[in-house]
Parts: C-alpha cells; sequence; structure tokens
C-alpha cells in the first residue's frame, strides 16, 4: 500500500485512476478491476468475463451516478460500480455471484473513502507545492531584487570611492606641493630672523655696555660738580639732570640685562651664599621705600628650609628685588611679604618656592597673560602713574628659566599680587666644627677657619606709633648697620610681633595708643617667666628725661631706657651694652644739653640727629608739617573739654616730634601744657597753644631755610 500512495502522489487524474487500477488488480487479483473514465475510454482487465459495451456503461453510470455504488449480477459474475467522483471515472469489479452484497459494499466503500482520501491529499500537497512554489518565486524575485540593488549601490560607491580618491590625492599632492613651498620660505624666513636676532641682541647687547660707560662717567661727574660750588639754580638743574641720568642708566641697565639673556651671554654662577643673609640684605634695600609708603615688610623663611646654599645670589637678588619693587611700587597700603618655603630635599639639591606677597592694585586675570612679556605694562595708562620700561617681568622671568626654575602669579584685582618662582639650589656641605648658630650667621670661610665677621646684626622690633620717630630710628639702625628692623605700631601689635617673630632685641616707645610700652614689657615678661624662656631684651625710647623715669622702666622689666630724640652713639651704645658686647656710658641729661640755646632750632643737635642725611631731614620735615596742626588742634579742643588725659597725651606726643627736630623752645611750651594737664589747671592753656602755634611756624620756616640752603 506504501507504494500505491507512494506512486499517486506523483501522477494526474488519468494516470491515477490507472495507478489505482494496477493497484488494485495487484493486490487484490481475485477480483477484477475495471476503470471506465468519463470520456468512455475504458481501462479493463484482459481477463473480465462481461464484456462492457455501450449500453451496460450507460446503465451504469446511470445507476452509479444515482446511488454512488451499484451491483448487479450479470451470467454468474456479480458487477459492482462506484464514482470515483473526484476522478470523474467509475470503478468497475467483476466479482463471483457467491459474495454477499454487504461485504462488497463495505469492501468499494473502503475503496472509494481511500481513494478520496489519497486525492485530497494529492491536492493538498499539489496546492502546498504551489503555494511554495509561489513563495520561491517571491523569495527568488525579492532576493535577486535585493542583488540587484545591493550591485548598483556597490558599483556607485566603487565609482564615488574611487572619485573621492582620487579628488583626495590630487588635494594631497597639491596641498604637499603648496606646504613643501611654505616650509621652504618659512625656513629661509626663519634663518634669516634668527640671524637678525642674534645681530639685534648682540647689537643691543653692544650699545647698552657702550651707553652705560660714558653714562656712568656723566652720572660720577654730576657728583663731582655737586660738590663744587654752584649757584641755587645750577645745583637744581644738576640734580634733575643726575635724575634723568640715573632713569636712562636704568632702563639701559634693564636692556643690557635682556639682551644679554637672550643673546646667551648671561652666565649663571654657582657660589656660596647664606639664605637667611641674602633676605636680610633684602629688607635692608627695601625696607626704606616700604617705610616711605608706610608700608611693612615681612620676610618668611620656613623652618625646614636649608640656609647655606649654592647658586647665582646676584642673579637671586635681581628677581627678588624685581619683583619686590614692583610690589612697594604698586601698593599704597597693607603689606609686602618676602616667603620662602621648602618644596622638596632630594640629596643635597633642595627646590624652594619664593613668594612676594602684596596688598596692592593687583591685576585682573584677563591682564595677566602680558605680564612677563617685554616691554608690557598691564595698562598703558598706568605708565603715567607708575614709571617703569616695563622690562623688569620679562628679565626675571628669563632668569628664572636660566635657572632651571619657573615662575608665575596669583593676583586678583584690587586685593594684592603673589608672585611666586621655583629654583633648585645644591646645599653646601656644612663644616661640622661650628654650631648650628655660627653656621646661621654670615661667616667667611678660608683653608677651614672660621671668621666671625657683619659688626654683629640684630632682628629689632621697634615699638613706636609716631611716624617721625619711626623714620629717625629705622634710618639710624641701618646706618649703624645695627641690623634690621620691624615696626608695631602699639603696644599690643609689638606683644603679638614678639610671639610671631624672631626678635633680638626690643625698642618700645613708653606711651603708645592700645597699649603702653610698660603694659607690653609686662606682658612680654609675664610670658616669659611662665614658658621659662631668656628673657628678650628691651630698651625703652622715653621723651621723659628725668632720672626716676629710669627707675619706672627698669622695675616694668626692661632692660635700659634712652632719651627722645635719640641719637646714633646713644643708641649705639645702649645696643650694645644690652647685648653684652660693650659697656655702657649713661648719655649727659637731655635737659643740660638744650640749656641756653637760642633760635628755634638747634642746629647741631638737628645735625646730629639726622645723621646729616638732608633726605631724611626732608621726609621729617614733611611728615611734621602735615602733622603739627592737627595734634595743636586736638590739644585745643581737649582744653575746651577738660579733658587731661587726652591734654597730656597729645601734648607729650608733639613734645617727642620736636625733640627730633631739636626745637628747643617749643618742646618747652609742649612740655608746659603736659604739666598743666598734670595740674588740672589749664588756665594758661590757650595762651601757650597760640605760642605753640606760632613757635611751629617759626620751625617750619627755619627748617625749609636749612634745608634749601644746604646748611647740612
Ligand atoms: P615695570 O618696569 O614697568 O614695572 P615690569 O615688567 O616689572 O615692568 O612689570 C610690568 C607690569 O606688570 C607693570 O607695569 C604693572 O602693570 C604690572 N605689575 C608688576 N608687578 C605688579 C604688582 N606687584 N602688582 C600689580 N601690578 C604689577
Amino acid at each position: 500500500m506504501d507504494d500505491f500512495l507512494g506512486s499517486i502522489f506523483q501522477e494526474s487524474d488519468i494516470d491515477l485512476n490507472r495507478q489505482l487500477l494496477k493497484s488494485l488488480n495487484e493486490n487484490i487479483p481475485q477480483y477484477k478491476f475495471s476503470i471506465i473514465l468519463e470520456s468512455s475510454e475504458k481501462i479493463i482487465s484482459k481477463t473480465h468475463k462481461i464484456e462492457i459495451d455501450d449500453l451496460l456503461e450507460k446503465k451504469l453510470w446511470d445507476n452509479t451516478i444515482n446511488k454512488q455504488t451499484y451491483i448487479c449480477v450479470i451470467e454468474d459474475v456479480m458487477l459492482c460500480s462506484l464514482q470515483l467522483e473526484k476522478m470523474r471515472s467509475l470503478l468497475i469489479c467483476e466479482l463471483p455471484a457467491t459474495l454477499d452484497t454487504v461485504t462488497v459494499k463495505t469492501m468499494i466503500g473502503s475503496t472509494v473513502a481511500l481513494c478520496e482520501k489519497l486525492f485530497n491529499k494529492d491536492k493538498q500537497l499539489i496546492d502546498e507545492n504551489e503555494l511554495l512554489q509561489a513563495h520561491k518565486k517571491q523569495r527568488d524575485g525579492k532576493i535577486s531584487v535585493l542583488e540587484k540593488k545591493y550591485q548598483e549601490i556597490l558599483i556607485k560607491n566603487q565609482k564615488q570611492n574611487a572619485e573621492y580618491s582620487n579628488q583626495l590625492q590630487s588635494e594631497i599632492q597639491q596641498q604637499t606641493a603648496e606646504l613643501k613651498k611654505i616650509n621652504e620660505a618659512l625656513f629661509f624666513s626663519k634663518r634669516k630672523a634668527e640671524a637678525a636676532n642674534i645681530a639685534k641682541d648682540q647689537f643691543l647687547a653692544n650699545m647698552s655696555h657702550e651707553i652705560r660707560s660714558p653714562m656712568n662717567g656723566v652720572i660720577g661727574f654730576i657728583d663731582i660738580l655737586l660738590d663744587t660750588d654752584f649757584s641755587e639754580e645750577q645745583r637744581h638743574y644738576l640734580k634733575l639732570m643726575k635724575n634723568s641720568s640715573e632713569a636712562l642708566l636704568k632702563v639701559i641697565n634693564d636692556i643690557l640685562d635682556y639682551s644679554k639673556i637672550e643673546a646667551g651671554k648671561l652666565d649663571i654662577e654657582k657660589l656660596d651664599f647664606d639664605l637667611k643673609i641674602f633676605l636680610d640684605e633684602i629688607s635692608d634695600i627695601i625696607s626704606i621705600n616700604v617705610f616711605e609708603k608706610d608700608l611693612t615688610f615681612d620676610n618668611i623663611l620656613g623652618s625646614d628650609v636649608p640656609t647655606l646654599l649654592i647658586g647665582d645670589p646676584v642673579r637671586l637678588r635681581q628677581i627678588v628685588m624685581n619683583l619686590c619693587g614692583n610690589s612697594v611700587k604698586f601698593t599704597s597700603k597693607g603689606k609686602i611679604v618676602n616667603k620662602v618655603s621648602l618644596l622638596s630635599q632630594k640629596g643635597s639639591i633642595v627646590k624652594l618656592k619664593f613668594e612676594v606677597i602684596d596688598t596692592g592694585i593687583g591685576i585682573s586675570k584677563d591682564r595677566q597673560y602680558k605680564l612677563f612679556r617685554p616691554f608690557s605694562q598691564v595698562d598703558d595708562s598706568m605708565t603715567r602713574t607708575y614709571e617703569g620700561t616695563g622690562l623688569g617681568l620679562a628679565i626675571t622671568k628669563q632668569l628664572v628659566e636660566l635657572m632651571g626654575g619657573e615662575i608665575g602669579i596669583e593676583s586678583e584685582e584690587n586685593k594684592g599680587s603673589t608672585f611666586w618662582f621655583n629654583l633648585e639650589f645644591e646645599k653646601q656641605k656644612i663644616n661640622k666644627a661650628f654650631s648650628p648658630e655660627q653656621q646661621s650667621k654670615s661667616y667667611i670661610e678660608s683653608d677651614n677657619t672660621a671668621v666671625i665677621s657683619e659688626p654683629r646684626h640684630y632682628n629689632i622690633l621697634l615699638a613706636e606709633d609716631d611716624k617721625i620717630n619711626q623714620i629717625i630710628a629705622v634710618n639710624m639702625i641701618k646706618k649703624l648697620s645695627l641690623g634690621q628692623v620691624e615696626i608695631a605700631q602699639n603696644g599690643k601689635k609689638a606683644v603679638e610681633m614678639y610671639h610671631s617673630g624672631n626678635f633680638d632685641l626690643i625698642l618700645m616707645d613708653g606711651q603708645m595708643p592700645v597699649m603702653s610700652g610698660i603694659d607690653a614689657t609686662k606682658e612680654i615678661r609675664t610670658f616669659e617667666k611662665k614658658k621659662n624662656i631668656p628673657a628678650i631684651p628691651i630698651i625703652a625710647l622715653t621723651a621723659h628725661a628725668m632720672k626716676h623715669d629710669r627707675a619706672l622702666f627698669i622695675s616694668c622689666g626692661m632692660d635700659e631706657y634712652i632719651t627722645k630724640p635719640i641719637k646714633s652713639k646713644g643708641l649705639k651704645d645702649i645696643i650694645h651694652k644690652v647685648m653684652g658686647e660693650i659697656p655702657y656710658v649713661e648719655p649727659e641729661n637731655e635737659e643740660k644739653s638744650v640749656k641756653d640755646k637760642q633760635g628755634p632750632i638747634n642746629l647741631n643737635e638737628l645735625k646730629e640727629i639726622m645723621t646729616g642725611s638732608k633726605s631724611l631731614l626732608s621726609k621729617c620735615f614733611k611728615t611734621f608739617s602735615s602733622t603739627y596742626k592737627p595734634l595743636l588742634d586736638c590739644i585745643e579742643e581737649c582744653v575746651r573739654e577738660n579733658d587731661y588725659a587726652c591734654i597730656k597725651k597729645k601734648a607729650h606726643k608733639l613734645k617727642g616730634q620736636l625733640k627730633y627736630l631739636a626745637a628747643q623752645n617749643a618742646i618747652k611750651m609742649a612740655e608746659q601744657l603736659e604739666s598743666m594737664s598734670v595740674s588740672k589747671n589749664t588756665n594758661e592753656a590757650d595762651k601757650v597753644i597760640n605760642q605753640l602755634n606760632e613757635e611751629c611756624n617759626n620751625i617750619l620756616n627755619a627748617l625749609e631755610t636749612i634745608i634749601e640752603q644746604e646748611i647740612f
């Protein structure tokens, strides 16, 4: 049956009839099957007993169509027919007449059902096959469309790629050719520029040098001329000439430095130097300018920073001085700090950070970028307010870089600037024979022998509120090379600075605002006792010239006292005394020394106080001319209000200033006011104030004459 099924799946209707017949005859040979097709064609077994003529055929079609299965007996043969409707044919079966008709019907019925099933199956297969073919066709169609499209795109892309690559290649070729041309041109221009630059630098270096020598000559001769006799007018012009020459020399020096560095002509030295002394010297140089602008200056040296170094102190000084000088120039109030800290230490190499911090005008972010360029000043309009060449920072940067370091700035407008630079130094091999204290002071070393040289140099704290006294004391200390000075404006500040600084000695004014010198001394002494540390020498500065004043100062813990106006020799001697260097000779009573002198000013004494310096006298003159009047007005008001303490304080202050000007008569008048405040009797005060006012005018006139006529 499997073969049968297998074969009929493949065939058409006629073939199917044939196949069916063949299968039936083969499988059931005893029943002799035939088939009559709709087209009257007959597929009849040869062994059939019954001949199926047209008449019988018609009878069979008619009966079978109606009943589907028709059985008739002809002669002794049973003839059974059934319609194979789907095959449009009749199946005829010759059976023995003995068979019962029910069996026959069942058998035939089963055969028909089987045939129908087979037909349906076949039909379904045909349909599925057709569908499959259609799908296949559709898919093949789609694939071929896709393939076509893909091919088209591929070809298009290949074409485009080829075009692009050709275009690109030609563009590259064109650009390469152009670049080559530009490079060649640049190379020649560069060589030309380099040659021109070298020539320019050398020319500048040579020219600057050539100009410098005669300029120094000009300044030298002006100095000589100034020492000879000239009219005041001629002297004035000579001084203007000297100022202009010095300004020109500064510009030339800057240009010389700049062009020397640019031309690679500047060598960096490797010398032993002591950073502590180096910083002290910076402070000495800068402090006068700082002082003139009423600023403060601090050196802060990190405690872990090694100070005996090998480097180029001359160039380092140039760098720090440029930065400090700018800070002073661009700061009108507050302070300038020169700070050195340790960044790293590897073997004998130390990396230090230098910072120059100020509270000046600052520089806005958008202007900082051009700072280190030559001839650049942040704001051109500023050049009129602040003179300068605009070369300082360019030189500073070059020097730092030449020494292998880097430089930068942090600044905020109207708040201040911090210029910093980092540099590496080699540490000196320290001779172990000397104590660390000796090593931290300057010394000259030869053949391993140290010779302590600088008279001794002290860190001095000056507690003084009066400007003239400050100027005189600082100037005197510098002239005497006694060391460096930092100023506290009152006793409280002095105590604070004593705690945070590292001072050898304090010069303490007795009367100061906020906290008096006596109270400040007491506080310092209490602290020292509590901490069990050595007492710092404190010298009282006082306008009180009486013997019993000394006792008062000594009893509150001061070591010595010196009366104002301080004189060079007296100051030097007393400092040496308290520092244990030489015996002290007490100066003669100041009251005696001013006796029997006439005129508003004792000229000899003034000369001594001003150490012969006319510029110092001019500064004091300026300060006095602007301060005496407000002081007198204040005293007058205090008299009106019977504020005796205030009269005493202000009269004392005025007396201090007058003493520095050796204004012998006015000193007495100020003392009278002081006494009146003590006795609380101010009946005569107005009269004395008027006299004093007049006398101050005399003093100013006298000072003016002294300054103008070069009496010093
Ligand atoms: P100059 O000789 O003109 O001072 P510098 O090169 O030293 O030349 O400085 C260039 C400019 O940088 C100055 O003119 C000033 O505008 C600005 N400058 C430098 N230092 C400071 C500072 N500490 N505070 C504010 N501005 C500064």
